[in-house]
This record gives C-alpha cells, sequence and structure tokens, in this order.
C-alpha cells in the first residue's frame, strides 16, 4: 500500500501484517522515479510499474532492505560508500554482519547456514543468503540527489545500526526517512561487527537535530507528531542496556559473562540471539571505554575504571 506523505512522495508499506522480514520503502516520482529499499516483498512492488524506476538508493545492507532488489535489475542502484564491498563480495557481507565474531563467541557451534532462513518466503523473490547485487555508484554524507519537479533528497550518514546506514531528508517538505532506526518499541539494533554504540546514540541526536515534521523509518508507520519523544523513548533502551552493563562491570566481566545475562533477547525468532547478545555486550564495552568508563583489567576481562 502506498501512503503519500508530500507531492511525489510515498512510503510503500509491505503486504504484510508483521514488518519482519520486510521493511518500508519509498517510493519518488519526480521527473526520474526512485525506490529506497528493496525490502517491501514481491506484491507490494506489484503497485508500483517497476519498469519505469530509473533510481534505487539502500539504506543499509541488511536483507530485510535489499532481497526483492533484484526485480529492480533495470534500475541504477546506488548505496553507501562504507558498505560498497559487501554488496560485492560475499566476504565482506558476512565481515559486516560480524560473522567474523562467530568462532570466538559461539565455540563448537555451527553458523546457522543459511544465517537469515527467516527470509525464506513465497513473497521474497530470493533464497536467504548472500546475494551479489551490481551497483551504479555510492552515496557520501550530504549528497544531494535532484529528482526532477522540484524533489530534492540529501543523504544522511546515519551510522551505528549498521557502518553504513543512511537516511534520506527531503528538506523542503520537511520528510525525513531514517532507515532502521525505526522508533520501534524493541529500541535499536546494533548485533553487526559494524555496529556501533556511540555511533548511534550521535544518529539519534543528528535526527533531533535536524527535527523533521515527518519521521517515516523501515518498520513503523510515518510519524507526524510526538517524533522526538518517539526517539528519545527509543534511544533510551540502549541507554539503559548500557547502564545496566555498567552496573555489572562493578565486578569484572568477559562479554560472555555479559551476555548471559540475557540484557537485550528474550524471545527466539531468530535463532541468532545469543549471537547477538554477545555483539550487544561486545559494542557496549567498547562505548565504555572509548568514553573511558571501563578498562580491560586482563585479556577479554573488563571492570569499571
Ligand atoms: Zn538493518
Amino acid at each position: 500500500m502506498l501512503i503519500p506523505l508530500a507531492r511525489g512522495i510515498s512510503v510503500l508499506m509491505p503486504n504484510a501484517p508483521k514488518f519482519y522480514p520486510y521493511c518500508i520503502c519509498m517510493y519518488i516520482a519526480g521527473e526520474q522515479r526512485a525506490v529506497i529499499d528493496f525490502g517491501a516483498g514481491q506484491k507490494a512492488f506489484n503497485e508500483i510499474d517497476i519498469k519505469s524506476i530509473e533510481l534505487g538508493f539502500f539504506t543499509h545492507n541488511h536483507p530485510d532492505h535489499t532481497h526483492s532488489a533484484v526485480l529492480f535489475k533495470h534500475s541504477s542502484l546506488y548505496a553507501a560508500k562504507e558498505e560498497e564491498q559487501s554488496y560485492q563480495s560475499e566476504k565482506d557481507y558476512l565481515d559486516l554482519r560480524g560473522f567474523e565474531y562467530w568462532n570466538l563467541y559461539m565455540p563448537g557451534k555451527a553458523l546457522p547456514e543459511p544465517p537469515d532462513a527467516t527470509l525464506q518466503n513465497p513473497d521474497i523473490p530470493v533464497e536467504p543468503g548472500f546475494v551479489k547485487i551490481d551497483l551504479a555508484g555510492t552515496i557520501t554524507d550530504g549528497q544531494q540527489i535532484e529528482l526532477g519537479r522540484g524533489i530534492r533528497m540529501t543523504a544522511i550518514h546515519l551510522p551505528g545500526h549498521s557502518i553504513g546506514h543512511y537516511g534520506f531528508y527531503f528538506e523542503k517538505e520537511g520528510i525525513l526517512f531514517g532507515g532502521d532506526i525505526d522508533t520501534t518499541r524493541a529500541g535499536p539494533w546494533y548485533g553487526d561487527g559494524c555496529s556501533n554504540v556511540g555511533q548511534f546514540i550521535n544518529s539519534v541526536e543528528r535526527i533531533k537535530e535536524i527535527n523533521p515534521g515527518t519521521y517515516a523509518s523501515s518498520h513503523r508507520r510515518p510519524l507526524t507528531e510526538n517524533i522526538i519523544p518517539s526517539l528519545e523513548a527509543y534511544i533510551q533502551v540502549l541507554l539503559d542496556r548500557e547502564n545496566r552493563v555498567y552496573d555489572l562491570l562493578k565486578q569484572p566481566h568477559s562479554i560472555e559473562e555479559l551476555a548471559s545475562y540475557h540484557l537485550a533477547f528474550n524471545y527466539n525468532m531468530f535463532s541468532m540471539e545469543d549471537f547477538w547478545e554477545m555483539m550487544y555486550a561486545y559494542h557496549h564495552v567498547q562505548h565504555l571505554m572509548e568514553i573511558g568508563a571501563v578498562v580491560e583489567v586482563a585479556p577479554g576481562i573488563f571492570q569499571q575504571a
């Protein structure tokens, strides 16, 4: 379903009651037609004239944002400079996702193959696993993209969720598409190798400074009110976890010991939660060390400074 936000600018809602393994995408009809993100699924994309789409942009390289890009082989596709290689090479993709940490944190356990089997679905036009995507070029922070008929958007680098996570800002209309900074109740997700807690906090601050009139994102209906409180409640989930980690580090802990407290996940939807608990604990400890609150007191053992 298309929901218009302003003249020529709409969100394309996935044709599914739950927004995962789909994402909300954007459809922009300037002189050139463009799509942002490709995780709406075949049924939803059938609502637009796929063949007329000249340009496509990825917010980041996560499978729920990329799986239907195979329908847009005729379009010129652009993604973050920071994640460029991960669209081309399976090794770079798996490193981006943090699977280089798998043997360290999940010893003796096999990496689920493919790691994102939740994407197996007749409405998703590719099989789970790495799918190579040919890019026409890359985007960088502040890049302006003119689509004609007065529609212009600016690429905004919003890292933290992933290193090359971008939003797109339509200044004239006051619309910001914030990708996976999605203000859902579950709070921020930062389980990749390239995720970063400090960057996530800064990216939410940057959105608050932009102060958009409409805030669209990937897994929640667009907001036109209570945007700042929604962003603050969302990042508070991460800050509460960070405070919990900091408190626990009154006593020395390893990453594995911190993860055993199940700081973030208490369900089993992806069969990856145990690994992501490790990654969350790792990223919180990294951030606490960056700000000087925590030190490594012995190899792999951390404690308050
Ligand atoms: Zn994502």
